[in-house]
């Protein structure tokens, strides 16, 4: 299969899944997480219409931005402090920020560059350790302080379910990302907006997407293994 090929059945599976829960297809969009993979196959994505291109290390980032500055780049990878400058120019919205600290220095590189950065708060969902983000209510507490980012705009959630077999795990952990938005609709103003629910990968999408998701991060059903 081609990437045309592959995208555009994801594109199907979106639709599916959307309609099976009485949502509209194009409330959901798709991220191709691009990861490790050559500058060819992003070519390839985006001759097929694809817009949104997802990767988790700033390096390869910043690369893949600067030879396709037309396309919106998404971080999508756990953000370390001091990398932070290399992307605050051009990037389109950061969906892994976990920490306070991240999220002030995304602030203070927004003003450098007198823009708002566009930001999701990850949570994690699975409790898993190894997994980063935010309890609820550390989440909660950082929504609370948004006056002291005046250059970030906070645009919803991510999460990541665990690796597991199990649907009906997967499908209760994105529940509780959704709980979680629902949640913190109360603190939404000028800066901060539960429109974005950024959960779902090549596996589990589709359940996502019964459980609200906006934007799904698909790599490997797209461009094949890594
Ligand atoms: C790699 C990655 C994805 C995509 O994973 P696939 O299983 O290849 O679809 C999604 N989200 C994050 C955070 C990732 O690091």
């Amino acid at each position: 299969m081609s990437i045309s090929e592959n995208l555009s059945a994801i594109l199907s599976e979106i639709e599916v899944a959307a309609t099976a829960v009485q949502r509209e297809a194009s409330a959901v969009r798709l991220v191709a997480v691009s990861k490790t993979k050559p500058h060819a196959m992003v070519q390839a994505a985006a001759d097929a219409g694809q817009l949104d291109f997802g990767e988790n290390r700033v390096q390869e980032l910043v690369e893949k931005a600067e030879a396709f500055p037309q396309l919106r780049w998404h971080m999508i990878g756990g953000l370390q402090r001091n990398k932070v400058k290399y992307i605050a120019s051009f990037i389109h919205l950061i969906h892994s920020v976990d920490s306070e600290r991240l999220l002030a220095e995304i602030n203070k590189q927004g003003g450098k560059h007198n823009r708002q950065i566009s930001c999701l708060l990850q949570l994690n969902i699975s409790s898993e350790d190894q997994k980063g983000g935010f309890t609820e209510e550390a989440a909660a507490k950082i929504l609370q302080e948004i006056d002291a980012f005046p250059h970030v705009q906070i645009k919803g959630l991510m999460g990541m379910a665990e690796f597991t077999d199990d649907s009906s795990v997967i499908q209760s952990q994105f529940n509780r990302l959704r709980m979680a938005a629902e949640a913190f609709r109360q603190y939404e103003g000028d800066r901060i907006s539960m429109d974005e629910l950024s959960m779902g990968m090549s596996g589990d999408f589709p359940i996502a997407i019964a459980e609200g998701a906006t934007l799904v991060r698909v790599g490997s059903a797209i461009f094949g293994g890594r």
